[in-house]
């Protein structure tokens, strides 16, 4: 029975403690936070968000540069096997707009304890409190772990999954790029990735905390749109999030950087155009010609919305609907469908929802995610440099390439 070493226990790690420990080996995970899964824990809200349907060749679409190289691990390990994993372990999913699953009871802590209980149940040991420092390695191979204690514990394989280096909070600090990196394996740099974005002037601070539904977001750069998004996004003190902010995060910071004027254009009626939405304020202003605007546009606007574009459209909150101008009018519908605000940056990795960059794709063997560098070294998750949108694809490229690298290590698989 081969004994492997997990080093990092969170889902991409507990899934490869998983298949390997099924597949025959004596399997335990070294975690160096006082319980695994804390990353976990806090996905898609607390609700986590842990696939989605699309199938598998849209789903490939979804990540930036390394389709190619998920390719393989998605085939053997899908989104359907996901679910049905999940459900035939008593945890019941369902799926919401854009295909995302989530688990039924809306909790991730029921994701947790599916993989921990799994992991139990096929003798997993889970070693809580144990940082990895590095990888004991004898001619070329990888023959165990030493922890920060300096104990080391004896493995024929060792799968890497330590995440990247977002949310540090979570235990994800990177650790696993230097561990990696100190037996001969290179690193694409690594960058924040799905990551709010900071904007100048005061609207945003002004609505923070408010959440929009079913709006359509723009990116304008020098002037010029470059993308669309329909979805929820988020005002905050110093920006904006959300998940359609988050997935134009990566447009944003390259216009930002590339040193243009880099806008988001917020349109807060994407289902009435132009006309539509002209003779509608005017049918609430006639309908309501006697209340004041900043009462008319509660049929419009959220409460918390109303100030600002009163200030930004320079109509007088106390105008009468009445006494509306046609200029003013203009403004508003002009508003409406156009809230501009300008970007000037992004926020760092303690806000990033995901690592861009990490070990390179290339100096793993995809089929079986085994170092090409490190005999008996295996990699999965978000350590490597892989990176999807938001969606459910980061979780299930964690699990998918979790799930292939166990059984590689447990078979002995190395390249
Ligand atoms: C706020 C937030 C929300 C998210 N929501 C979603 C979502 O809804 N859907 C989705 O698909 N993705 C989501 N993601 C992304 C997703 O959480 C990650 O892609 C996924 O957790 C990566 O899994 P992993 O196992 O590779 O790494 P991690 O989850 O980061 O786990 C790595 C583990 O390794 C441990 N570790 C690190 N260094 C060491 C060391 N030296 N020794 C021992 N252990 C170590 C860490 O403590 C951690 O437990 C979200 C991320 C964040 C931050």
């Amino acid at each position: 029975m081969s004994r492997i070493i997990v080093v990092g226990g969170g889902p991409a790690g507990l899934m490869a403690a998983i298949s390997a420990a099924e597949a025959g080996s004596a399997v335990t995970v070294l975690e160096k936070m006082p319980s695994p899964c804390m990353k976990l824990a806090i996905t898609g809200k607390g609700r986590c968000n842990l696939t989605n349907i699309a199938e598998t060749r849209d789903f490939l679409k979804k990540f930036s540069d390394c389709g190619r190289f998920v390719r393989p691990s998605f085939y053997s390990f899908s989104g359907k096997d996901l679910i049905a994993f999940f459900e035939r372990n008593n945890v019941p999913l369902k799926t919401e707009r854009g295909g995302r699953v989530f688990p039924v009871s809306d909790r991730s802590s029921d994701i947790i304890n599916a993989l921990l209980g799994l992991a139990k149940k096929n003798g997993v040991r889970i070693i809580t409190g144990a940082p990895a420092k590095k990888l004991v390695l004898k001619d070329g191979a990888v023959t165990g772990v030493e922890i920060l204690s300096g104990e080391i514990y004896e493995a024929e394989a060792v799968i890497l999954s330590t995440g990247g280096a977002s949310y540090p909070s979570t235990g994800s600090t990177g650790d696993g790029y230097k561990i990696a990196g100190d037996a001969g394996h290179g690193l694409t740099p690594v960058r924040a990735a799905l990551v709010p974005v900071e904007t100048s002037g005061d609207s945003a601070k002004k609505l923070q905390g408010l959440g929009l539904k079913n709006v359509s977001v723009s990116v304008f750069s020098g002037g010029r749109k470059k993308a669309e998004e329909f979805g929820e996004m988020l005002f905050t003190h110093f920006g904006l999030s959300g998940p359609v902010i988050l997935t134009l995060s990566g447009l944003l910071a390259e216009s930002v950087s590339a040193g243009e004027k880099t806008e988001i254009s917020v349109d807060l009626k994407p289902a009435l155009d132009h006309k539509k939405l002209d003779a509608r304020i005017l049918r609430d202003l006639q309908a309501h010609g006697r209340q004041k605007m900043k009462t008319i546009l509660k049929n419009l606007l959220p409460k918390k919305m109303i100030p600002v574009c009163l200030s930004l459209t320079g109509i007088p909150p106390d105008k009468e609907g009445n006494g509306v101008t046609a200029e003013e009018r203009k403004k508003l519908r002009v508003w409406l469908k156009d809230f501009r605000l300008r970007v000037t940056g992004c926020r760092g990795l303690d806000e990033a929802i995901i690592t861009k960059g990490g070990i390179p794709a290339k100096e793993i063997d995809p089929q079986t995610m085994a170092s090409k560098l490190v005999k008996n070294l295996f990699f999965a998750g978000e350590i490597i440099d892989m990176d999807a949108e938001t969606g459910g694809y980061n979780l299930q490229a964690a699990f998918s390439t979790g799930f292939v690298a166990g059984l590689a290590a447990s078979k002995g698989d190395v390249h």
